[in-house]
């Protein structure tokens, strides 16, 4: 006997006691489950995507923040809660769930903190009963729980994207803290050379042998300043990101390494005769002088002072705080034209200016470490360069140092030695 009855939902047959569902125009119950099915195992696979890119976000945050920052502690617990949903999918699958049914009068898997059975008895040819493994049985969970679960997921899913957006914003503000740091120092180095710089350039007008020198640093100068101009003013509360404060960092670290090469340049064309080098505090002559006397003094009672300057080590730190003060008033440090003068460059001096000029070899203060020479350009002058323009008293300058450079040990005592200052401690 067969009865045929026509429902809302669809053609529900009757058949020997049996139930089943045939779709219809409307939306079948089944069409309604396997769409929920769906959303289930989406929502399984971004819950595992989440999970991955959580432990990601967590392994790179730990280089960068406290193992005890709150958002690790919280996105590792999160991760670990959510796997326990993953692994109930994962039951859900293995067990042959393939759709969801909106009742479950046969339902074996009331609830998810239950793991449902997977062992059944099977009977065997011959009527004897022996457990052994199930083919797995169909298991149909319902509507609500699939929904519960999917909630759940859902909730997970909000929950990591937020905690995860908060540890990037602890990163980042972490990362940015630490490039700052380099970054104050990349804009000090900056200005300080390019201060260096400037003053090198302003200094050595009309006293240099090939001028080209000073074009070429006047060009780097120019480029070095649009540098810091384009980089300079980061603060910490900008929304520069730790590779922005990065980025600048080079760039002015780049921008001060293009000084040096044409300062260098400047620095070797300096025509003036008093500029001369102590690179080698022992030359041949003092072999029969004796280490320790006047122009052979023992280099490690020298300590360099500027450039490749010397002074006995004694005098540096007292030039450097006069230099100081003398920047503090004027804007620009002293420049040493020479300080130690070996014995070979104290017989060139003396052959080149003669006595009184230049000392007798052997009897300068320079000889002994203790004596530095100004350049001219200490002293304003509108002399030309080699005319008499180092024979300028009463400038603003001199006359600040007469009056202070005693107090670090520094006087002018040498008539007509206007640039010549000695140590006396
Ligand atoms: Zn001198």
């Amino acid at each position: 006997m067969v009865g045929i009855a026509i429902t809302v939902a669809g053609l529900l047959l009757i058949a020997g006691g049996s139930y089943y569902l045939v779709a219809s125009k409307l939306p079948s119950l089944e069409e309604a489950d396997a769409t929920l099915y769906g959303q289930l195992m989406d929502a399984d696979a971004g819950l595992i995507a989440d999970g991955q890119s959580a432990r990601s976000g967590v392994a790179s945050a730990s280089t960068v923040l406290p193992s005890d920052d709150p958002w690790v502690q919280s996105i590792t617990a999160l991760d670990s809660s959510s796997l326990t949903l993953h692994q109930w999918v994962l039951l859900f699958v293995n067990q042959g769930v393939t759709k969801v049914v909106t009742s479950a009068p046969t339902l074996d898997n009331p609830n998810f903190n239950d793991t449902p059975p997977i062992v059944i008895d099977v009977p065997t040819p011959g009527g004897q009963a022996t457990a052994s493994p199930a083919p797995p049985p169909t298991f149909l969970i319902t509507t609500g729980q699939a929904v519960d679960l999917l909630t759940a997921m859902q909730k997970r899913h909000r929950l990591y994207q937020a905690s995860l957006t908060s540890l990037n914003d602890s990163v980042g503000a972490a990362q940015k803290a630490t490039a700052m740091t380099d970054y104050t120092t990349a804009v000090t180095d900056l200005q300080t050379g390019l201060a260096t710089a400037q003053f090198l350039y302003d200094s050595t007008k009309g006293q240099v042998k090939d001028n080209s020198t000073r074009v070429t640093l006047a060009a780097a100068l120019k480029a070095a300043k649009s540098v810091l101009d384009a980089n300079g003013n980061i603060t910490a509360g900008d929304a520069n990101s730790a590779a922005d404060v990065q980025a600048a960092t080079d760039a002015m670290k780049a921008a001060l390494a293009t000084l040096k090469d044409p300062s260098d340049k400047v620095s070797a064309a300096v025509d003036n005769p008093r500029i001369t080098k102590a690179t080698d505090p022992l030359p041949a002559a003092c072999q029969a002088r004796g280490v320790g006397t006047n122009g052979c003094l023992d280099p490690a009672t020298l300590c360099v002072v500027q450039r490749d300057q010397l002074l006995a080590c004694k005098a540096v730190e007292p030039f450097n705080q006069l230099s100081a003060a003398f920047e503090a008033k004027f804007g620009h440090g002293l420049y040493v034209d020479c300080g130690y003068r070996n014995y070979d460059a104290q017989v060139a001096m003396h052959d080149r200016y003669g006595s009184p000029r230049a000392a007798t070899p052997g009897t300068s203060n320079h000889g002994l470490g203790l004596a530095i020479d100004l350049p001219d350009w200490e002293y304003p002058s509108e002399y030309p360069p080699g005319q008499a323009a180092e024979i300028q008293y009463g400038t603003p300058q001199e006359n600040w140092l007469i009056a202070h450079g005693p107090k670090y040990g520094w006087v002018f005592n040498v008539q007509g030695e206007p640039w010549h200052m000695n140590f006396v401690g």
